[in-house]
């Protein structure tokens, strides 16, 4: 079987690139569930997918991308709008997933496809609810370590086979226990700096989890590297938000809860309730899809001039 593949895979490269994407795009429909229904403790399996106006839709209106495409993003039922951002997680997940295919070998890129996964879901829960769920962010940790143990190429690990685990293994673990140290202090220290609470204990273990898939290099890029992306991009669009929100008193119905009385808080103190898990899982994302090799020189490089 794996000749098989390795014949297609050699003879028709974009053959296997192509099913990544739809594999992605597929995924991102099933994440579109966990993001929705995993806040609210519901089945991410059953029922199978409703509208709002509680019609099953069925499968041919259900297909990736294409069926809010086809349908222009309204149920065929009630005519009841879709959010652009199903097809757009779809989307971004078809990307990623073809992506990650292209930049890794086949049993690296599979695990990455979890990764991802991981990250998209637990991003998109944190902008709706300001929460990560423990299943993502420990389930997701103890997951790498265990797939490092099993997989040393994750890590880049060759050499002896037994030596290669432990040794992929190890450094999971240094990758989880160094973010989620890391971030630990930082919000700390933070705290007593900004005298408000900058990161919760759902960023620490979520940074734990992107060290245990990245290694320790990857963890300490998510922490910096996502608080320059939050600058760069939260900011202005947090800015803005602010000039229109006068204009505008919309909210997504998504964020609808006995929390909403927060909003007002959130006005008054600009910036108290940024969720910083979407940050991070962009600068993990950006480390997992080929910056890494930039940051682990720059590393290595900081070494030296220590003479480590
Ligand atoms: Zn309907």
């Amino acid at each position: 079987m794996i000749e098989t593949f390795q014949i297609i895979n050699e003879d028709f490269p974009w053959f296997f690139a192509a099913l990544a994407a739809i594999f992605g795009a597929i995924t991102g429909s099933f994440l579109n569930v966990c993001i929705y229904r995993i806040p609210e403790d519901r089945s991410t399996v059953f029922p199978g997918s409703r509208c709002a106006c509680g019609k099953p839709i069925p499968f041919y209106h259900n297909i990736p991308v294409l069926s809010w495409i086809v349908l222009r993003g309204r149920a065929s039922c009630c005519g009841a709008r879709f959010s652009i951002r199903y097809p757009a997680i779809e989307l971004l997940t078809a990307v990623l997933f073809l992506w990650v295919w292209l930049i890794y070998s086949p049993v690296v890129a599979l695990i990455g496809m979890l990764f991802v996964a991981f990250l998209i879901c637990a991003t998109f829960i944190d902008l709706d609810h300001m929460i990560i769920p423990d299943r993502f962010s420990i389930g997701g940790m103890v997951l790498g370590v265990v797939l490092s143990f099993a997989f040393p190429a994750l890590h880049g690990g060759e050499g002896l086979p037994l030596v290669a685990h432990v040794q992929s293994g190890l450094e999971s673990i240094i990758g989880a226990l160094v973010g989620a140290g890391l971030v630990y202090w930082v919000a700390v220290l933070g705290e007593i700096v900004f005298r408000k609470p900058a990161m919760g204990e759902g960023d620490v273990k979520f940074v734990g989890f992107i060290g245990a898939f990245c290694g320790w290099q990857g963890a300490v890029f998510a922490m910096f590297g996502g608080a320059l992306v939050g600058s760069v991009v939260l900011l202005p669009y947090l800015l803005l938000a602010r000039l229109f929100a006068g204009a505008s008193e919309e909210s997504d119905p998504a964020t609808e809860s006995p929390q909403d009385s927060e909003t007002e808080d959130e006005a008054e103190h600009f910036g108290a309730q940024v969720p910083f898990g979407p940050m991070l899982a962009v600068a993990g994302l950006i480390y997992f899809l080929g910056f890494d090799r930039f940051v682990d020189a720059y590393f290595v490089e900081v070494a030296g001039v220590f003479g480590l």
